[in-house]
């Protein structure tokens, strides 16, 4: 059973030398009575906050990753064997699992059955799966969208923020992301339906990349980077512009986030900053699941993987959340069906 374990705590960055790729042994039968479930992972899913689960400090909303034992994430995975009465085998799930070919799992909270396969399974991670929920619940909960705002997504072909542009574009807005390459700018403008867009790393003054893109300012912002384009984007807001925080994937590893100098403009322009956990809108999630299948199968949405083969591979796909290398929303296969 190959595994990707979690060695110590980190500081800083994550490194290929904080996991390693082991292989162990597991008994492909769940112990009667202990109400666990054996399952096959077919694909797990790398989300930045996993980095968070990385430091020994516990004072956030998801505890610490246990250092010798597997990663955990969100994943699909099939039933082998089972004593819960719930997922029997042969059912295809999605929740919490390990980083690992086969898992004996005990604690089900959360998992939910897919008993479709019209969309490629995988997307429960990405579109039906958390991104897609985080996209949904800060968009239409945090934003407070209006017909016609401009609103600017960063980080914007990645996993939640594809969604986001192509919900806004749908509300009526003009939208526009930013991205760290050619190549996801390019789908920004050509796939994704954006109205504009721009590579920041090659922008030498993010303030005037913005004011080149809204000449008349922005009225919402979904954060999904920090740094220094919260700092450019505040400089850039409307009056009674709405800011939703939903992530700062540059400062994840920075410890000193001073370094924002342009606050002063939500309180001139009134502007709302809210930061948000898409767990607070679980309730939300029947209604987001079938909106945004009938919004897929209509072909109003279209949705971007970025598939990595193999347990192998796992650790450079995670790590590639933090340079950039992703494009769309990072998968492993671990196996096929
Ligand atoms: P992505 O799929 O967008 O992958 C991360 C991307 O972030 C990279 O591809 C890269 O894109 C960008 N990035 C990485 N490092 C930096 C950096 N130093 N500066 C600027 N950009 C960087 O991730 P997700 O869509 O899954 O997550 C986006 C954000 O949403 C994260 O901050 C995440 O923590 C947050 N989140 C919050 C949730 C909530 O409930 N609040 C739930 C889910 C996610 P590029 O090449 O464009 O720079």
């Amino acid at each position: 059973n190959k595994q990707i374990i979690f060695k110590s705590f980190i500081v800083g960055a994550p490194k290929v030398s904080d996991m390693e790729l082991k292989v162990g042994s597991i008994k492909l039968q769940v112990p009667k009575g202990s109400g666990a479930v054996l399952v096959k992972n077919l694909y797990l899913s790398c989300d930045p906050y996993m980095r968070g689960r990385m430091r020994e400090y516990y004072g956030s909303y998801i505890p610490p990753f246990v250092p010798g034992l597997p990663l955990e994430g969100f994943g699909v995975f099939r039933v082998i064997d089972s004593d819960h009465p719930d997922f029997l085998p042969d059912d295809l799930v999605t929740g919490i699992t390990k980083w690992e070919e086969y898992s004996l799992i005990n604690k089900t909270e959360g998992w939910r059955k897919i008993l479709s396969t019209d969309v490629p399974i995988s997307y429960h991670v990405g579109l039906f799966g958390m991104p897609g929920f985080t996209s949904y619940a800060g968009f239409y909960e945090v934003c407070s969208p209006k017909k016609g705002d401009f609103v600017f997504v960063s980080a914007a072909s990645g996993a939640v923020g594809q969604l986001v542009g192509q919900l806004a574009k749908m509300h009526g807005c003009y939208v526009v992301g930013s991205a760290g390459s050619d190549q996801k700018v390019n789908l920004l403008k050509n796939k994704l339906g954006f109205d504009d867009a721009f590579n920041y790393e090659e922008e030498k003054d993010l303030d005037a990349a913005l004011k080149r893109c809204f000449p008349d300012g922005i009225d919402i912002y979904f954060e999904n980077v920090g740094g220094a384009m919260l700092d450019a984007v505040l400089l850039n807001m409307r009056d009674h512009g709405r800011i939703a925080v939903c992530g700062l994937v540059s400062q994840h590893s920075v410890s000193d986030i001073s370094g924002t100098h342009n606050l002063i403009n939500l309180i001139t322009k009134k502007v709302r900053m809210q930061g948000f956990l898409m767990s607070d809108y679980l309730h939300l999630f029947p209604q987001f699941l079938h909106q945004i299948s009938e919004y897929y199968k209509q072909g109003k949405i279209v949705y971007i993987e970025d598939m990595n083969e193999g347990l192998e591979n796992a650790i450079d796909a995670f790590l590639g959340l933090f340079s950039g290398k992703n494009v769309g929303k990072q998968v492993i296969r671990v196996a096929y069906e």
